[in-house]
């Protein structure tokens, strides 16, 4: 369902991706794991068109997401128009839950679907409701972010995420703005979804036990590009490289 093609990321002189070649198929929950800056995030944003590639292209389900190669490998930027609708598609929980303050619970979680989608206020409110319920904050719909714990808002922004009935959720290093004791309550929401839902799952996380739970594949980053590409058990208990031993060795 998502594709990478000679993907090439770069920041005025900074490759931060280069040649990069990988493929997630529907339903596969893959985490990537890797030292700090080595890409990871930059993946995520780049499939959440937060970000555009400086090469290559990536396809969802066989579509370009923001620019096709036409004949004799001329690369073309698909329009605005086009680029929102395959976004639509794809959901994205962040680090720092990213809430609009302003809004109340359930006003952030109807804002896309009504806006986006064009779901009635009565419609978005009923599914909010129920997704609050999943994430266990059914009595929370009216208040305000700020009023919420750290894990309630990340909660709240999972929630925020399902309510546009993604096909592909990106999960960007969702615990690590919390304390170490709320950490499990997200987690296990987020367990909850994979196993009850057949959403495709790109995560990007330090938590390893979590990683090992949930993944169908493990991707090891190092500079830009994968050094390791295995199922759990193996990326965790006989990982191939060096790179990744000493890797899983300074954070397991
Ligand atoms: P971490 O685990 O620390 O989040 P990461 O593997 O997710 O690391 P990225 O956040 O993708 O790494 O960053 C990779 C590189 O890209 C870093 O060198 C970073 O400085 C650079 N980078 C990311 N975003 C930008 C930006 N908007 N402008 C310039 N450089 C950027």
């Amino acid at each position: 369902i998502i594709e990478f093609r000679d993907v090439e990321k770069r920041f005025g002189d900074n490759v931060v991706l280069k040649d990069l070649n990988f493929h997630v198929n529907k339903g596969e929950r893959v985490t990537l794991i890797g030292p700090s800056g080595s890409g990871k995030t930059t993946i995520l944003r780049l499939v959440m068109t937060l970000e555009e590639a400086t090469g290559g292209i990536i396809l969802i389900d066989g579509q370009p997401l923001t620019h096709r190669l036409e004949e004799g490998g001329k690369r073309v930027r698909l329009s605005n128009r086009e680029i929102k609708r395959t976004r639509t598609r794809i959901g994205m929980v962040f680090q720092q839950f990213n809430l609009f303050p302003n809004m109340t619970v359930i006003e952030n979680i109807i804002e896309s679907p009504v806006h986006v989608l064009g779901q009635s206020k009565t419609e978005a409110r009923s599914k909010a409701q129920d997704l609050l319920g999943k994430v266990g904050l059914a009595d929370k719909a009216d208040a305000h972010p700020s009023s919420l714990s750290g894990g309630q808002q990340q909660r709240v922004a999972i929630a925020r995420a399902l309510a546009m009935d993604p096909e592909i959720l990106l999960l960007d290093e969702v615990t690590s703005a919390l304390d170490p004791e709320i950490v499990d309550e997200v987690l296990g929401i987020l367990r909850n979804i994979a196993e009850t839902t057949d959403i495709t799952m790109l995560i990007v996380t330090h938590e390893m036990q979590f990683a090992r739970d949930v993944s169908d594949r493990v991707l090891m980053f190092d500079g830009g590009s994968i050094v390791e590409d295995s199922d759990p058990h193996t990326m965790f208990t006989a990982p191939t490289h060096d790179r990744t031993k000493k890797f899983l060795r300074a954070v397991l």
